[in-house]
């Protein structure tokens, strides 16, 4: 019997040998997975059980997958899109934190432009597109 126990870890890891394991994207669908199950138990939420053990399942099918390539495609599309988020909510804090003295336009190409506050009309000149505008500031 305790011969079975100290030979469990290395079958688990020549188990695990050549498998996709635990990535960003995993994670993710683990903590969603968790959160999912955990507001199922509010009344009339009873559907999110199913969506919450769905997500643990494909957590568990992308940790023991062979197909590297794929799962590794799929953490990358993950880790940009969240890059995304991230940044989006990182620019919202920066223009929160410095709306006393600084104001952002967007600009037509989808470029934030920062620009002092108080200076009155002036033009401001995207540096990715060229494209100038006048704005009050
Ligand atoms: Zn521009």
């Amino acid at each position: 019997m305790r011969n079975f126990f100290q030979n469990l870890g290395y079958r688990f890891a020549t188990f695990m040998y050549g498998r996709n394991g635990i990535d960003a994207f995993g994670k993710f669908l683990v903590i969603a997975a968790l959160i999912c199950t955990l507001l199922s138990n509010l009344p009339f939420l009873d559907v999110l059980y199913l969506v919450g053990t769905a997500l643990m399942i494909y957590a568990l099918f992308r940790c023991s997958s062979k197909n590297l390539y794929k799962r590794q495609q799929e953490n990358m599309k993950y880790i940009s899109a969240s890059q995304k988020f991230k940044s989006y909510f990182a620019l919202r804090k920066k223009m929160w934190q410095e709306r006393n003295t600084h104001r952002y336009f967007k600009c037509s190409c989808g470029t934030h432009l920062r620009v002092p506050k108080g200076k009155g009309k002036i033009k401001i000149h995207c540096s990715k597109c060229g494209k100038d505008m006048i704005k009050n500031t």
